[in-house]
């Protein structure tokens, strides 16, 4: 089945819905499709503190809260609607959906996000699941009293680690350099939290078990190591899902698309949006603000293109 809309909007975290909000508050008839529950990011995430004017709310009840703003406008949200490809045909843009269906449109907003980035070490895919994961606030409290590793040195590491405390009787933050990149707050907190321990210059080298996970092995200084954990959480940042595009969009060395002002993609007719673009740092505020960017110039872009088939007819 092919349905027709003025904007297609390919994934539902912070990004998407803002976008959704504002294109359908602009009267434009806007689909938002999403491969899993909406929220994105937001999902991964306990507390957000950090989002102006709310000091304080859970993930699951921003993304609640955000669909349910954006549906008040009109937005089509439909939710486990996984996208296969994000195509170029004449002037529509497509997006070819998992069930066999398209949504066309002249202006598509990629705000697919991405996925977390994978270590890469012997026993990682084998224990996923069985100890190994990459997402505290869904896998955390399966490990009530257990010593666990966090992997990773930047943000998501600091905060989850932090998070897993609540269960873990230890949290043992292993980053393979002498110093963190995350915010100086999520350090500060987690140094004064006792059940964290660091373990810096250490680079990871397997995840053992038998069944499930029971140790990480590390290099540190050239010495191999071996700590006995009941799991590990993996926060070595993201990959952007920007593979779905099947027509070229320019992008950074890591897949990031890359935008102009006013998010816009390489491609006419598609923008690039929160996680998935090229940008200095992923925030709730930034995503928002991307979606905003983006549906507004989506907006003007399809009003020049109605204008021009009214003026044509
Ligand atoms: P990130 O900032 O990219 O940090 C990734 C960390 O993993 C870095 O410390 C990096 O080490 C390490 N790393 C990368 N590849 C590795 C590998 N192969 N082996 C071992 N370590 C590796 O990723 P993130 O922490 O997921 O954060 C992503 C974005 O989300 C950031 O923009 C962040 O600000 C944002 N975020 C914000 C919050 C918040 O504001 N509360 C919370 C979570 C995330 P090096 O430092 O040596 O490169």
């Amino acid at each position: 089945m092919r349905e027709h809309f003025d904007v297609v909007i390919v994934g539902g975290g912070p990004a998407g819905l803002a976008a959704g909000l504002y294109a359908a508050r602009m009267d434009l008839r806007t689909v938002l499709v999403d491969r899993g529950p909406l929220g994105g990011q937001l999902l991964n995430t306990e507390l957000i503190e950090d989002y102006p004017g709310i000091d304080s709310i859970l993930g699951h009840d921003l993304a609640v809260k955000m669909g349910d703003h954006a549906r008040k406008f009109g937005l089509d949200i439909r939710e486990f609607e996984p996208v296969t490809e994000v195509d170029v045909d004449g002037d529509e843009r497509v997006v070819r959906l998992e069930s066999g269906n398209e949504l066309r449109a002249p202006a598509v907003i990629m705000a697919a996000g991405g996925l977390p980035r994978k270590l890469g070490v012997p026993g990682e895919l084998d224990f996923a699941g069985r100890g190994v994961s990459y997402c505290a606030v869904c896998d955390g409290a399966f490990f009530k009293n257990e010593v666990l590793a966090v992997i990773g040195g930047g943000d998501a590491a600091l905060e989850e680690g932090e998070f897993l405390t609540r269960y873990a009787s230890k949290v043992h933050i292993i980053h393979r350099r002498g110093e963190f990149r995350a915010q100086p707050i999520l350090q500060d907190r987690a140094r004064a939290n006792p059940k964290v321990d660091f373990i810096m210059d250490a680079q990871v080298r397997e995840i053992v078990g038998n069944g499930k996970t029971t140790a990480v092995k590390y290099e540190s200084h050239g010495e191999p190591m071996e700590l006995p954990v009941g799991g590990v959480f993996i926060f070595i940042g993201f990959i952007p899902n920007s593979d779905v595009l099947k027509v070229h969009a320019d992008h950074d060395a890591e897949g990031y698309l890359t935008t102009d002002r006013e998010m816009r993609t390489s491609v006419p007719g598609i923008w690039a949006v929160g996680d998935v673009r090229a940008q200095l740092t992923k925030q709730i505020a930034t995503a928002v603000g991307d979606g905003t960017t983006a549906a507004v110039s989506a907006s003007a872009y399809v009003s020049s293109l109605k204008d021009k088939a009214r003026a044509s007819a």
